[in-house]
This record gives structure tokens, sequence and C-alpha cells, in this order.
């Protein structure tokens, strides 16, 4: 027992690990990714720093329910293509999920050690077992170990009871990830489609080909990844990582139809008439919403999807070599307080703009932003407008000029548990701008849904699916985005994973 408290109260000395990464004056002037990611050292102490709590409650703060401290267990004994797999058994896209998740309110925010200390960095972890793989100079890792292993002595006789000369026996430096078709059902040949190819659908598609089912993705756009490829940036999640986590997907047997709009190039019937079985839609949130205020049309307004669309699937920052334009500009205003709104701040920043305001109409404790994305956006030199709200964007020549906002102040909370933003009378303001960008909230798009009416919507255009992802219309289940509004990558995941295993109840039983 009292061993035991030696062991926590060791573990609670070593500081959280931080990730190096580049500075904020540098990285303003490229689109690389800003974090370099733990050294496999830094990883090491990191994750000897968790308890190996007997009944640990990061899995339960996990959408899909990683066995969060089996991987980290594998971490600790340098078993990286182990720890690897312990993931993807639940989580099929992890270098995206360790870069892009909230784990600040997911795992981070249950784990034991954070009650007392900050949580284990469960998000780094991942994302360190993720791009390990692909490292080509593995370390010399009897070495490292010994000496991570002797700089952390009184965690040796772990809650595991593996002590270091245990722990040797386990590494397996040959040990190198190989794919695991898990094929639960090889001889399975039944056909399923998939619409839309971000996270909610690369993940149903990638769990029913595990299952052996005969699984084609239809994607609208050319490239497979959804927000993964045309929202989120190269600076937070580099495009060599998605293009790394479809491969996976389609080493599984998945099939990626590009350039195909469901509604357009087929209907959903018409998919069920080619012989597929059951079809799972998972086509997101991608209609951009607007304030409905004065001036939204002139020259110089963007949504914030069409501004990142640009930017990074038609890759604008490389222009002239790529040919997309997009403008550029001494002064931006993004509006909104997201994950969209800073993404598009900090991209404006990139395309060389000198003044960045984000505009938003509640404070800084309210922003919806990850935690890390505001602190860097910040360090960026993006300027925070908070209790800040348009009212009219002026132009002059049909181009903008200026954008009038009115104060707020925070009132009762409303519906989203969030204090509500009330305007205060007669505190209108100007402020100078050249280009402003939308970034207030995505709905569905109707293409698909307008062509199956038997589907049946929400008054917000999303379709009504139950908790395992069934439709109104049989055989056919939705998840992601579509679904709940816009959310997260995890969540859209988690549909994903959940709608495969009804999709195969249903095919196997035939009941609806
Ligand atoms: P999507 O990723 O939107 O994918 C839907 C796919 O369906 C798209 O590829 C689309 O082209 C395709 N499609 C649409 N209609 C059709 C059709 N008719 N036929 C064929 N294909 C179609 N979440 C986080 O967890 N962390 C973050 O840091 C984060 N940052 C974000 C930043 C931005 C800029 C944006 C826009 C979102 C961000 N999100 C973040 C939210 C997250 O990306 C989404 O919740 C998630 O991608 C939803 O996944 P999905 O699979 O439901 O939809
Ligand atoms: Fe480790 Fe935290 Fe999970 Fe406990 S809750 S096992 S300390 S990651």
């Amino acid at each position: 027992m009292v061993e035991e408290r030696n062991v926590k109260s060791a573990k609670i000395k070593i500081p959280r690990a931080k990730m190096p990464e580049q500075h904020a004056l540098q990285r303003v002037k490229n689109f690389n990714e800003v974090e370099f990611g733990l050294t496999v050292d830094d990883a090491v102490r990191e994750s000897m720093r968790c308890l190996m709590c007997k009944k640990p409650k990061c899995t339960s703060g996990c959408p899909v329910e990683i066995d969060i401290k089996g991987f980290i267990d594998l971490v600790r004994q340098k078993r990286f293509s182990e720890a690897l797999e312990k993931i993807r058994e639940k989580n099929s896209l992890p270098a995206v999920c360790g870069r892009v998740c909230p784990q600040e309110d997911q795992c981070e925010k249950v784990c034991i050690l954070g009650i007392k200390d900050d949580p284990v960095a469960i998000g780094k972890l991942e994302r360190f077992v993720a791009d390990f793989e692909e490292k080509d100079n593995k370390p010399d890792l009897e070495t490292d170990v010994r000496h991570t292993v002797d700089s952390f002595k009184p965690d040796d006789k772990d809650i595991n009871n593996s002590n270091y000369e245990d722990r040797k026996t386990l590494i397996n430096p040959d040990n190198n990830y190989k794919n695991k078709n898990t094929l639960i059902n090889p001889d399975n040949s039944l056909k399923v489609a998939v619409i839309g190819s971000g996270p909610a659908g690369l993940t149903c598609a990638g769990e029913l080909a595990r299952m052996g089912y005969r699984v084609t993705v239809f994607e609208a756009l050319h490239e497979p990844g959804g927000v993964l490829v045309y929202g989120i940036p190269e600076f937070r999640l580099p495009k060599s990582i998605v293009k790394k986590e479809v491969e996976y997907v389609k080493s599984l047997g998945v099939e990626i139809s590009i350039n195909s709009v469901i509604g357009k190039t087929f209907t959903v019937d018409e998919l069920m008439g080619q012989g597929f079985k059951s079809v799972f839609i998972g086509t997101g949130a991608g209609l951009p919403y607007f304030m409905n205020i004065l001036g939204e049309n002139l020259n110089g307004v963007y949504s914030a999807n069409e501004y990142l669309t640009r930017v990074n699937l038609m890759k604008a920052y490389l222009f002239p070599e790529w040919d997309t334009p997009v403008k550029k500009a001494d002064t931006i205003s993004v509006v909104g307080g997201g994950n969209v709104a800073l993404d598009s701040a900090r991209t404006a920043k990139r395309l060389g703009a000198k003044n960045v305001y984000l505009i938003y109409r509640r404070s800084e404790v309210e922003m919806p932003g990850r935690i890390e994305e505001i602190k860097h956006a910040k360090e960026e030199g993006v300027e925070m407008t908070f209790l800040t709200n348009p009212v009219e964007i002026c132009g002059r020549d049909g181009w903008v000029e200026k954008i009038r906002c009115i104060k707020m102040e925070l009132g009762e909370p409303d519906e989203s548990g969030r204090r509500r933003p009330v305007p205060i009378p007669d505190s209108e303001f100007e402020i100078a701008t050249e280009i402003v960008v939308m970034a207030i909230g995505q709905g569905p798009n109707p293409l698909l849904t307008r062509t199956s009416p038997d589907i049946n919507l929400n008054k917000r255009g999303n379709i009504i699916a139950d908790q395992i992802g069934k439709t109104s219309k049989k055989g056919v289940f939705a998840g992601g985005d579509i679904v709940t509004g816009s959310a997260t990558v995890i969540l859209a995941m988690g549909a994903g994973k959940v709608a495969a295993r009804t999709i195969n109840e249903y095919i196997e039983t035939g009941v609806w």
C-alpha cells in the first residue's frame, strides 16, 4: 500500500510532456505542421505518468472506447507497434485523432491523474504511436528503455508488477506493424455502399470491410477525407497523414469512387438497385450558414468553407504553381469562435494578413474551439474581439470596406447551457477590413436527401437516425455531422462504427 502510494507520488512529480513546436513568428510564414510530436524519450516518460488505474476513467471518456490504459502500457514497454494495433482495435484514424480530438473535453477530462495534477497527455501519446510507424530510423530500444527506466526508478515496480527485467523481455525491436485485415467473415461477398468519405464514412467502411463486406465509398469531391482534407488546414493536420489513413482503410479492401455525387450521379434507390444490400450516409455538414445581414453579397466575403477549401484542397497557398486564386489582404475579419473560425484566422495570417480580427459574440470562456488552437491563434497574433457581433458589412465599388459591429453582454444561459449574448444598445462601432470570412456554422447539403424523400429529416435538414444509425428508410443508415449537425471527428467515427455493427446485424438477420 505504502509502496503504491510512493509510486503514485513519484508519477505526479514527472511533468506532463510538452510537444516541441515551430515558433509563432516562424510558423505564420509557412503552412508546415505547428507541432513536431513527442520524442521517444518524452513519450515513454509521459507513459510512465499513467497510474495504470484499476478502474480507469479515460476509456469511458473516449467516444470510441479505446483501451487507453492498455496502449499506454505498451508505450511504457516501447512496444509501439502493438500500441498502435491496440488503438486500431477501436480507432482506424489514430494519427488524425491524436491531432484534432478535443481531448481536454473527453479522455483527458476524466483521467484520474488529472484530479491532482495535469492529466496524462493521451492525445499526444496517440499521435506519437501513430506517427512512429512511419519513422525509418527506429531508435536503439534497449538503450532508450534502460535510460528511461533508470531515470524513473520508483516506477519500476508498477501496478502491473512488471519490473525492469520483465519489461526487457517484452521488448521486441523487430515487431514492425503489419496491416492486419482482421476479417471476421472472409467468405462474405455482400456489397455495402457508403456515401461520403469523411471520418464517419471511412470508419463505417473500414469496420464493414473487416467483417468481410465488399464496400464502395462514393465521394463527391476528387479526394477522399471529407473535412480532414478540405477543411482542417495543413499546419494542423498534414494531408499526407490523412492520405495514409485513407490508404489504411483501402488496404482493408474498401473501394473509393471519387467525383460521385449521390443525388446526382446516382440516387440511393439506384444504389440499392445495383445490388448494395445496405447504404450508409455520412455526407457531413458542408453547407455554410450566413448571418443574413446587409453586405454579405459583397466581393471579399467568403464562407469559411469556401475560404478553407480554396486554400487546403485546392492549394491556393501554393499559387501560382496551383491555379486556385484566393484574395489576400492586410486586414481580415473572421466571424465565429469555433475551430473553423480559428482555422480561417490562422490561415489568413499565413497568407500574409497583418491584422486578423476574430469577431465572436460571446466571451473566451464560451469559445467552442480546442484550447490548444485558441492558444496557438493568440501566439500567432490573431486579435480576439470578444462580445462583439457584426450587424452589417459595408462596401465600396462592390468590395468589402468595413464591418459594422455591436457590443454584446452575457445574459441568462440558453439551450446550449452557455450564457446568451445580448446586444448592448447604442454600442455600434466599425472595423476597417478588406475580407470577411463567415465561420458561424454549417448545415447539411440537401442534394442527396432531396432525391430520397422517404428519408426523414429534422427541421434543420439533418437526417433523423436512431442511436444505432437506422433511418426511416429500410436498409439505409446514417451517422456523423449529417445526423448531429457540426460536431467532432471522433463522434462521427463513433457513429460510423456503431452503424457498421447495425448494418451487419440487419444484413445477417434481415430484421429492420
Ligand atoms: P465530413 O467530414 O463533412 O465528410 C462528409 C463527406 O461527404 C465529404 O467528403 C463530402 O464531400 C461528402 N459528400 C457530401 N455530400 C455528398 C454526396 N451527395 N455524395 C457523395 N459524397 C458527398 N472536429 C474535431 O474533432 N477537431 C477539430 O479540430 C475540428 N476542426 C474542424 C475544422 C474545420 C475547418 C471544420 C469544417 C470542421 C472541424 N471539425 C473538427 C469537425 C469535424 O471535422 C467534423 O465533425 C467531421 O469531419 C464530420 O465527419 P463526417 O464524416 O460526418 O463528415
Ligand atoms: Fe492512466 Fe489517466 Fe487512464 Fe488512469 S485514467 S489509466 S491515469 S490515462
